[in-house]
This record gives structure tokens, C-alpha cells and sequence, in this order.
């Protein structure tokens, strides 16, 4: 039986292309050195180097005056200051994220585990207004480990005190939280975003969806799964 659900940050509650879309036409404003006509591009570009959020970002912004043209910094370390505090405040959570919460709160214990910097992602989480409906928010940083690393997915486990089996894992990455998933014991949705399903994959989700809306119905799907397998086990079978 299903008692938990633990779920991705980044592309999974949060709408993470919107937030960084809003975060680059900010920077844009502040730091884009070209005409006005090139700026949509400037930002494209940035978007691009971010790599749908896998780039490292001290990195990125390191270098990033060598890929565009930035105007009046006095350095990586002010761009990579501004990212830290504007980022945070461009978190917007995927459309239907609320509600979805709000309905599964009754039902279910609710985590999140993500990977990245604390007080980014937990100053993501509490823009978005979506922190009340967890009782367990791991953070790479501060759980010194990251997805797909069982260890990380053991720590949320705990602190809802709930098994493997009794838990369902949602997220968008096929390597960093489907197949952590599944080699930490746990039943997975993947949602479908940005990310493409990789050929040398192992392990496939239980259940795909392209929206948040669609999760009840694969929880049911899962959920049915597992009533299945547990009876086969106390039968025998
Ligand atoms: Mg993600």
C-alpha cells in the first residue's frame, strides 16, 4: 500500500523553465550589453548555458562573460550574487501543483528530495508557498549526498518513517530520480518534461505522465500494482 509520496523540486513542483525564464530576462536588464533587439536572443543564449538547470552555476556565470556580453560587473562573483537572489524569487510552481498537494495531503505523508543548494531551494519552496504540505524536505547540500544516490532517498524515508515499498517517488529526470527510485526500493512516475528518455536507462518508471494533474490516476495505477503484488505474496504465488 502507498502511505508516502516523495517528489523532485526543480521541473517537477516548480516550473523551473518559467522561474529561469523570469530569473535570465531580469539579469537580462541588468547586465545583457547588447542593442535592444538582441536581448531576446542574449537571453535565449543564457537559457541555453544553463542547461536545463544541470549546469554547474558558479561555473556558468565564470564564464559567461566570455559567451555574451555583459556590461558594468565587477566580476563572476556579482553575477553569481544576483543569480543566488533573484533566482530564488522567480520560483513558480508547476500549474496544478497546489491543488495537487492540497488533495493528496489527507492521504498521503508528503516529502520532497532534491538536489542543490539549501537556502536556493528551500527559498524556492517557501516563494512558491508550497512548504506546509511537507514533513520531510531533503537538500543534497545539506544531506551531503545527491540523487540518484540511495542514501538521499533513505533520509526523506526516515523522517516519514515509511519503507521503500510503502512509497512513490515522482520526478522528471530519468537518471536522477527514476532510476534512484527504483534502485532505493521505491515504485516511480516520471513526468515528462524537458528531459529525454536515455537509451542505457535499466529501469523504467512505473507509470509516465505530462502533467501533474494526471498523478491520481497513476497513483491509482501504482497503487493497484502493488495490492497485486502483495496479495501474490501472501498467497504464495
Ligand atoms: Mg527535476
Amino acid at each position: 500500500m502507498i502511505r508516502a509520496i516523495l517528489f523532485d523540486l526543480d521541473n517537477t513542483l516548480l516550473d523551473r523553465c518559467s522561474g529561469f525564464h523570469e530569473f535570465a530576462q531580469r539579469f537580462a536588464g541588468k547586465y545583457a550589453d547588447v542593442p535592444q533587439n538582441q536581448r531576446l536572443r542574449w537571453i535565449e543564449r543564457l537559457i541555453e548555458l544553463d542547461e536545463d538547470g544541470y549546469k554547474n552555476k558558479p561555473q556558468l556565470f565564470r564564464e559567461l562573460p566570455e559567451q555574451l556580453p555583459c556590461r558594468n560587473h565587477a566580476g563572476w562573483e556579482e553575477l553569481y550574487a544576483f543569480y543566488e537572489r533573484e533566482y530564488v524569487q522567480c520560483a513558480t510552481p508547476m500549474c496544478g501543483a497546489k491543488e495537487l498537494l492540497a488533495a493528496l495531503r489527507p492521504y498521503y505523508r508528503l516529502g520532497i528530495v532534491t538536489n542543490g543548494v539549501d537556502r536556493i531551494q528551500r527559498g524556492k519552496i517557501g516563494i512558491a508557498g508550497i512548504e506546509k504540505w511537507f514533513e520531510s524536505i531533503v537538500v543534497s547540500e545539506s544531506a551531503g549526498i545527491k540523487k540518484p544516490h540511495p542514501d538521499i532517498f533513505s533520509q526523506a524515508l526516515r523522517e516519514l518513517g515509511v519503507s521503500p515499498v510503502e512509497t512513490l517517488y515522482v520526478g522528471d529526470h530519468p537518471l536522477n530520480d527514476i532510476q534512484g527510485a527504483y534502485f532505493s526500493g521505491m515504485k516511480s512516475v516520471w513526468l515528462k518534461r524537458a528531459q529525454p528518455w536515455p537509451d542505457e536507462a535499466p529501469a523504467l518508471p512505473d507509470a509516465v505522465i505530462t502533467e501533474l494533474a494526471q498523478l491520481p490516476a497513476a497513483i491509482r495505477i501504482v497503487s493497484g500494482q502493488t495490492a497485486a503484488s502483495e496479495r501474490r505474496l501472501s498467497s504464495g504465488a
